[in-house]
């Protein structure tokens, strides 16, 4: 990370690991914890809450993966940050639980960059069609932007998808002071050291973190 960091002339400081944790044992979890690692990422809300309840620890736990609207009751009482805001309906939903429960959520819209069918998120299109509105009925939650690179051997085929989040976070940006979007949460254990030369602020590492543990 501090390399990656250092070749792009940026703050090490400035990039946060989220240590995913879906594959990982609870006994793993907690040694990551001891050596200090404060941010711990789930991408299902059953083991999301469960987890929560579980580690019982100072941490920042953070929800990364897909949300059904029938699944926010479960898991924004407990999230520091959800990334993976995919939709309209979602964020509307997500507004609403958060009124009811007297919550303020920290949102992160998840967007397809890559275009590829199997990947969440509004289209970059979309986004930029419907964000004066967005602004209006959701200011001061949605902090920043996240996308899934497509898979592949080659970190460098990443690039321009990272890039692409990166520059259209600059363009929304520019568009409403009321929103800072500060926050591009983009890279996992394959390529995030592109995703930090890119401008990553929150990179998402599982399987690179926790392989050694694993039982397979
Ligand atoms: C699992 C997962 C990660 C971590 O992936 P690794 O390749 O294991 O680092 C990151 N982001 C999301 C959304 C995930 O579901």
């Amino acid at each position: 990370m501090v390399r990656a960091a250092d070749r792009s002339g940026r703050n090490p400081a400035d990039v946060r690991l989220v240590a995913v944790t879906k594959y990982a044992s609870l006994e793993a979890v907690r040694a990551l914890v001891e050596l200090g690692v404060d941010a711990l990422g789930e991408s299902r809300p059953q083991q999301f809450a469960q987890r929560v309840a579980e580690l019982d620890a100072p941490v920042n736990w953070h929800f990364i993966g897909t949300l059904q609207r029938n699944k926010v009751r479960l898991v924004l009482p407990h999230a520091a940050l959800i990334h993976s805001v995919d939709s309209l309906r979602l964020l509307e939903r997500v507004n609403q639980v958060a009124i009811e429960l007297g919550l303020a959520p920290r949102l992160l819209l998840e967007v397809n960059i890559s275009g590829e069918k199997s990947k969440h998120g509004f289209t970059p299109t979309a986004l930029e069609h419907d964000w004066d509105q967005l602004v209006r009925s959701h200011p001061g939650q949605i902090v920043g932007l996240m996308t899934m690179a497509p898979a592949s051997d080659d970190p460098e085929q990443t690039r321009p998808c990272f890039r692409g989040l990166r520059d259209l976070r600059d363009r929304l940006a520019r568009r409403s002071r009321q929103i800072e979007l500060s926050e591009l949460s983009m890279g996992m254990s394959g390529d995030f050291e592109v995703a930090i030369e890119e401008g990553a602020t929150l990179i998402r590492v599982g399987s690179a973190l926790f392989e050694e543990w694993s039982p397979t």
